[in-house]
């Protein structure tokens, strides 16, 4: 079977699948003959090579003094997880469903950390109860913590995530500056720590988690240094050393077009400056990063199949059975302030040129369902199949499968 590598005209660059032929080759295998496998559209499949691949490139980059988390809410699929525990160095969760996961992937309660804001009384008592690492979000999970640890008589271990006062410039989202519902604002930090001293709490370090899908290496750059000054000034009040410093992530993947990919090279030699710094400013500290999409955006594709193929007062419709039901990120609905294309195309034409322009919908009875708009794919017919690049992050999880009562979808890692 031989690759060759397809244009990327009017696309972000996509070149994480080989063709062959007519086929893309996903896991190995033509994807008309994965989807007679697979037995129904739509499907997600997911890459384990192209991850794999994705934390080779990381791993070159980065000092190894900075370790590897997995944010599991980017993909969340179990085998996905298991296959992800021995290929990083930890998995960062957001609710309780996501730590019985990657606890039943066999991540040692050790390599967990837990974020998020709102976590109830039951949930900090589970969490607690594994021995996972807490991300302590608000004053009031601070004394509930300690309240637990009175109770019980458990170590708990506890991080500080920080609202910092700046924030990660050009971010697909904001997660920190100003005033935001997630961690403590960095002013308050000291007074906190004092009230840390006084509990049975185990204190560990700080989370500082700045903002998502970044594709500018400068900016990342920057606030991973002001993270980092941040975490030095705050340990100076700290019970205890810092044990384990988390620099957020960021890290962006190509989406839209004009879009490039992210140049590593900076990003690794700044962060090998802070890892080298962190040496004698926070000599017991563990640094690490938590990244989502960037670990497995790229590897993932959403399938779906031409149902119907129908000309509107002059453009042509390619009616499919999936859509935002299944990816609302790719129909433009999760957070996005302008409607883009993501990268598309017929995945059993791959040879024909793409000169047709069309627009291609879900079945849902609403105009928000759109998987491609006005955009030039190769001439598709009925049972031909759609391809969605870019959509192993936000995909199945991140989209209101119930809307309509269509079927769902199908999800494996290949
Ligand atoms: C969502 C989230 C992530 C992952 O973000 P990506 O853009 O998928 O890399 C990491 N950490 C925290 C705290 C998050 O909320």
């Amino acid at each position: 079977m031989t690759s060759t590598p397809r244009s990327a005209a009017a696309h972000a660059p996509i070149d994480t699948f080989p063709v062959a032929g007519s086929e893309l080759i996903v896991g190995g295998q033509p994807l008309s003959r994965l989807a007679a496998r697979i037995g129904q559209t739509p499907f997600y499949a997911y890459e384990r090579a192209a991850i794999d691949r994705r934390i080779a490139e990381l791993r070159a980059a980065l000092p190894v003094a900075i370790k590897l988390h997995y944010a599991m809410k980017a993909n969340p699929m179990p085998v996905l997880v298991a296959h992800m525990r021995d290929r990083v160095d930890g998995i960062d969760v957001a609710s309780i469903g996501e730590m019985k996961v990657a606890l039943d992937a066999g991540v040692a309660p050790t390599a967990i950390s837990f974020a998020g804001p709102g976590k109830r009384e039951t949930e900090l008592r589970q969490a607690a109860a594994a021995g996972i690492l807490l991300n302590v979000e608000s004053e009031q999970e601070l004394d509930r913590l300690a309240a637990i640890a009175v109770d019980t008589g458990w170590t708990v271990r506890v991080a500080l995530r920080v609202n910092p006062d700046f924030e990660l410039k050009a971010s697909g989202m904001q997660m920190s500056g100003g005033s935001k519902p997630f961690g403590i604002d960095a002013e308050r930090i000291p007074a906190v720590l004092a009230r840390v001293a006084k509990t049975p709490l185990q204190f560990e370090g700080f989370h500082i988690f700045s903002g998502s899908q970044n594709l500018r290496a400068e900016a990342i750059i920057e606030a991973q240094q002001k993270s980092f000054a941040l975490a030095v000034e705050l340990a100076a009040h700290a019970p205890a050393p810092v044990r384990s410093l988390n620099l957020g992530g960021g890290l962006g993947i190509p989406y839209f077009p004009g879009n490039t990919p992210l140049d590593l090279a900076p990003i690794g030699a700044n962060l090998a400056q802070i890892a080298e710094q962190a040496r004698h400013a926070l000599p017991e500290a563990q640094l690490c990063l938590e990244l989502g999409r960037y670990l497995v955006g790229e590897a993932g594709i959403y399938v779906c199949r031409v149902t119907d193929r129908k000309v509107s007062r002059g453009l042509t419709y390619l009616v499919t059975d999936g859509g935002l039901h299944h990816h609302l990120s790719a129909s433009g609905n999760f957070g996005q302030v302008l409607r883009k294309n993501y990268p598309l195309a017929i995945g059993n034409r791959m040879d024909a040129p793409a000169d047709e322009l069309v627009s291609v919908v879900g079945p849902l009875c609403t105009p928000l369902d759109l998987l491609g708009e006005r955009m030039l794919l190769a001439h598709a017919e009925i049972g031909d199949l759609v391809v969605v690049f870019q959509s192993g992050a936000y995909g199945a999880t991140a989209s209101p499968q119930q809307f309509l009562g269509h079927p769902g979808v199908v999800e494996v890692l290949v």
